[in-house]
């Protein structure tokens, strides 16, 4: 075993886990290469132990004794990350938040719960929903991912249109920095001390300290709820309807436009061929909810939108937190991902066009398809969907690589934004100047070098090799 395991073992006795299994388990997140090489008999090499602390001060005695020894500390969630966050290379500490579950604190009058940060999005909200209320934050991945992961990846939820995404429900945090100082941002509805200091922790991915508690702001539970479905000529038509609907001042929770390959996938059944379904569900006072209702429709027909059978919403809901792994693609040779982006209106639909034909002109690529699903004054996101066979099985990561390339040029092509909500991870960091330009680069960079100097906290993720 170990020096650091042993010293922690100590330290916190009962917390540390140091078995195969366990340790195997904590190697990786739900990233598509990752499951690709554990297919291939090459997994990442399993960190030196996972310590699960269950309190804050735990959480600082672990970065204080890592640091001491010059150990990287990986942070672990729920583990459903898509980009590479969490991944070992034999000589980490991989510090789980799976004990540091729970609702701290519910204030209904204030409208704000406090969760430590290894709670299930969806432990969350079933505790806020008994007393009437919700975060309204739903990602697909609700029932996986803790509230401290969603936090540290800058989440979406796909109730995001009419209900902000992770930053916007996020009222105050807890995190420990690299040295295992304790920062507490206040639970005041705004401020104007400086600087933001939950936008450091909020899509910080590990790199510059471990978030313990998250304290969201709440709603209550909408009184009624109505979905609505059409289906218009083009994409380009159905992306015009949402940006009249969103600048008109409308806000349903879900707004879902998919292309055509994806509405024949998954609504054939009410969407006829070629045509391009869009689903609203509409939240809120009833009164309020068939006003919405109505108008988006009217908006919606002026862009050429034609209604449908509304129970494609209830299809969508019964079935949205329903996602087919990654291994029986693999096995048959083929690897599928998904890459989410954001864009202004203007340039929207000239991504769409660009990445869905970058996609299709590389050689291996079976299908390229794309929905928006997150929408804005501004704009909105768009989240293809490829999937690519390379006549060589050993090509396949080769080939994955190359889809993830094609998209990522287009969008900086076109001045767009490279992730919407999924993180940078391993799979994009090589595009992140792209974005930021050099000057956002090396900002970040010494930001990390500031709080911590020695490069322990999630080395590889997020910044791109200097
Ligand atoms: C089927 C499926 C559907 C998904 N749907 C969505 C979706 O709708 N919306 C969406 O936004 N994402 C979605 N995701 C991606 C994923 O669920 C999110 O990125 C989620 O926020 C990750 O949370 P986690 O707890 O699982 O984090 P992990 O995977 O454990 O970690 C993710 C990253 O955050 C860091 N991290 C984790 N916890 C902490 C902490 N307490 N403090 C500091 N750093 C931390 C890790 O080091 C790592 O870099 C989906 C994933 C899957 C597999």
């Amino acid at each position: 075993m170990s020096d650091i395991a042993t010293r922690l073992e100590a330290e916190l006795p009962g917390r540390v886990l140091r078995d195969p299994a366990a340790r195997a388990a904590h190697s990786r997140d739900t990233w598509m290469l990752n499951e690709l090489r554990d297919l291939e008999g090459q997994p990442p090499t399993p960190p030196l132990a996972v310590v699960e602390p269950e309190s804050t001060a735990e959480v600082a005695a672990v970065l204080r004794a890592c640091r001491k020894s010059g150990t990287p500390v990986v942070t672990y969630g729920g583990g459903s990350g898509v980009c590479g966050g969490v991944e070992t290379a034999g000589r980490e500490i991989v510090l789980s938040t799976r004990r540091m579950s729970g609702l701290v604190e519910l204030q209904p009058d204030d409208l704000s719960a406090r969760f430590r940060a290894g709670t299930l999005g969806i432990e969350a909200e079933r505790q806020v929903q008994e007393a009437g209320l919700t975060i309204g934050h739903w990602p697909q991945s609700i029932e996986l991912a803790s509230v401290g992961g969603l936090v540290a990846t800058r989440s979406a939820g796909q109730y995001s249109t009419g209900y902000g995404n992770v930053e916007d429900v996020v009222l105050a945090l807890e995190a420990v920095l690299p040295d295992g100082a304790v920062l507490r941002t206040r639970p005041t509805p705004r401020a104007a001390a400086g600087p933001d200091l939950r936008q450091l922790l909020l899509g910080s991915e590990g790199i510059l300290g471990v978030v313990t508690e998250v304290a969201f702001s709440l709603r209550p539970l909408p009184e009624a709820s109505r979905g609505q479905a059409l289906h218009f000529p083009g994409f380009a038509e159905g992306l015009e309807a949402i940006r009249r609907i969103v600048r008109a001042g409308w806000r349903p929770p879900v707004v879902r436009l998919y292309d055509a390959p994806e509405s024949a996938r998954h609504f054939a059944e009410h969407v006829p061929a070629e045509r391009h379904a869009l689903l609203l569900l509409h939240e809120g006072p009833k009164p309020a909810v068939e006003v919405e209702r109505s108008a988006v429709a009217e908006l919606a027909r002026a862009c050429g939108g034609a209604e449908t059978d509304p129970a494609l919403v209830d299809q969508w809901l019964e079935t949205r937190n329903k996602v087919p792994g990654f291994r029986g693609f693999l096995e048959k040779g083929i690897v599928v991902d998904t890459i989410e982006v954001a864009a202004t209106w203007g340039r929207i639909g000239r991504i769409y066009e660009r990445a869905v034909a970058a996609l299709r002109a590389l050689p291996d690529v079976l299908s390229a398809s794309a929905h928006s699903s997150h929408s804005y004054r501004s704009g909105t996101n768009l989240y293809f969907t490829f999937a690519a066979r390379p006549e060589d099985r050993a090509a396949m990561a080769a080939s994955y690589r190359a889809c993830w390339a094609a998209v990522m040029q287009a969008v900086d092509a076109e001045g767009g934004g490279i992730a919407h909500h999924h993180g940078i991870g391993r799979v994009r960091r090589d595009f992140l100047a792209d974005e930021l330009g050099e000057a956002g680069v090396a900002l970040l960079r010494a930001l990390k070098r500031a709080l911590d100097p020695d490069d322990l906290l999630n080395p590889g993720v997020l910044l791109p090799d200097a």
